[in-house]
């Protein structure tokens, strides 16, 4: 689907967006990837709602990237016998591994890892931070608390534990049963949660091994500093400010926000900012001013993508919301400050042969009226490091491998088409003029960019920048074979 815009947007599905023509709707009003919260729905649920996506994929004839978010090692507490209680500043309250009913005093915290690693003094955070307990004593079976902030405790309620590295596995049983789940259906990305060090990220992929790109979720501190190993380890970044703005000080996360964004940007791996961008948008078909400022600042900051959670999965305006953040979207990009600040982020290139070539493309399109970066591309790298120059012209990436279209979805600026296997140069000059008329980006009077690499179809061997005209007649009659 061709945009008029380079971020992407990524709309999770849920009750409020599991019909055809809703995804259909969503799909044409600007989103580019689907996320699959595994958190919620049975595997039947999602197998319905993936089977929807690549119907649409294929009546649009336009590659879609869809996302399946891991719930990962989520701490829940037990239950109450009386469903809920009420918790008071300054009173004692006790976990323990006493399957029994909670009550006023006590509730089960059915994880013996956790009380391993607890320490006296450290906070526990119940219900998104609502409820802070620190712990006064503990052993590996209980946990004394006060209570330090009160209110409402109830059946299987989240619990954060910020101050502690969790010798928890990365992947829960139900992770690891859902990531085969959606790897033999056929997902793109894999969306981490909790992760805490480059191990965590280690497993998944050797578990995914090659059928998904593995993005790790940044919402936990020891991510935040094991960020580096973190980075290295994945295929993409989630800015994760939900449960990030529960284990930290809500105010740290904007500028965490900011180092995540420009380091992923410097790796050429796609970063997602997500949860509550338009929140109030779940009830309201409009957004406030401090939502709209929101996305507008990660549009700036050049994040890859921009995430709707419940907006679009259970709010009563998936559509609006998705129609709100591409027109922020085009707004922003449009600002002559937009493109300073751009200018400005772009980080030095590396030193390897395709960095070369891709700035030089950047270049060449920028400084003449060249209408498109048009780069012949196998495993998505040289779409990523191109993408990584944020041109002020469109990238088209083109090429045969209909994993890699989709997983490019998610990179800012990407317009992917899937072509025939081209082998010789000639042909693939042609293909790149052609996908850049019939998506509309150049007429046959126009030039374009065309990045590849000989010989073609071995990934990584990007060695050719080409100024193509756009029609075929002149490339026949002029090109090397
Ligand atoms: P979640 O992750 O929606 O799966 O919790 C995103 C976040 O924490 O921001
Ligand atoms: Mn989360």
């Amino acid at each position: 689907m061709k945009r008029t815009r380079s971020v992407k947007i990524v709309a999770t599905l849920g009750p409020a967006s599991e019909t055809y023509e809703t995804i259909r709707a969503l799909h044409e009003a600007g989103a580019d990837v689907f996320r699959l919260n595994m958190s919620h729905g049975s595997h039947e649920e999602i197998a319905k709602k993936h089977e929807i996506i690549r119907k649409v994929e294929e009546d649009l004839d336009s590659p879609i990237g869809i996302l399946a978010d891991l719930q990962g090692p989520k701490l829940r507490v037990g239950v109450f016998a009386n469903g809920s209680e009420e918790l008071v500043e300054g009173a004692k309250f006790r976990l323990d591994l006493d399957k029994t009913e909670g009550d006023l005093n006590r509730v089960c915290l059915p994880h013996p890892e956790i009380f391993q690693a607890l320490e006296p003094g450290a906070s526990l955070l119940v219900n998104d931070g609502k409820i802070r307990l620190k712990v006064e004593d503990c052993s590996s079976e209980h946990a004394n608390c006060i209570v330090t902030t009160g209110g409402t405790i109830s059946n299987r309620k989240g619990v954060n534990v910020p101050d502690v590295m969790l010798p928890l596995a990365a992947l829960s049983e139900k992770d690891r049963a859902d990531l085969e789940f959606v790897c033999s259906l056929g997902v793109d990305w894999l969306a981490l949660s909790f992760v805490q060090r480059a191990k965590d990220v280690f497993e998944a992929r050797q578990l995914a091994d090659g059928r998904a790109a593995v993005l790790s979720k940044i919402e936990k501190p020891q991510a935040v500093e094991n960020f580096d190993e973190i980075l290295d380890a994945s295929d993409g970044i989630m800015v994760a400010r939900g449960d990030l703005g529960v284990e930290l000080p809500v105010a740290a996360v904007p500028p965490i926000q900011k180092r995540l964004i420009r380091k992923s940007r410097a790796a050429a791996k796609p970063v997602i900012v997500a949860t509550q961008m338009l929140e109030s948008m779940i009830e309201s078909p409009m957004p406030t001013r401090a939502e709209v400022s929101d996305v507008a600042t990660a549009i700036y900051e050049g994040t890859d993508a921009i995430m709707l959670s419940a907006e679009s999965a259970a709010g009563q305006y998936p559509i609006e919301a998705v129609n709100t953040m591409n027109r922020v979207a085009i707004e922003v990009e449009g600002d002559p400050t937009y493109r300073d600040v751009i200018v400005a982020s772009r980080q030095a290139m590396g030193d390897s042969l395709a960095d070369g070539i891709v700035a030089a493309a950047r270049e060449i399109a920028e400084k003449t009226d060249i209408k498109a970066i048009c780069c012949f591309t196998q495993s998505g790298t040289t779409a990523l490091l191109t993408s990584r120059e944020r041109p002020f012209v469109p990238i088209l990436a083109l090429t045969p491998l209909r994993d890699t279209a989709r997983r490019l979805a998610l990179s800012w600026g990407c317009y992917c088409v899937e072509t025939a296997k081209v082998d010789r140069f000639k042909g693939a000059v042609v293909s790149a003029a052609r996908a850049a008329r019939s998506g509309g980006f150049a007429s046959e009077t126009d030039q374009v960019v065309v990045t590849a690499g000989v010989p073609f179809n071995v990934p990584g061997t990007t060695n050719i920048l080409r100024i193509a005209p756009c029609d075929e007649r002149l490339i026949y009659n002029t090109d090397p074979e």
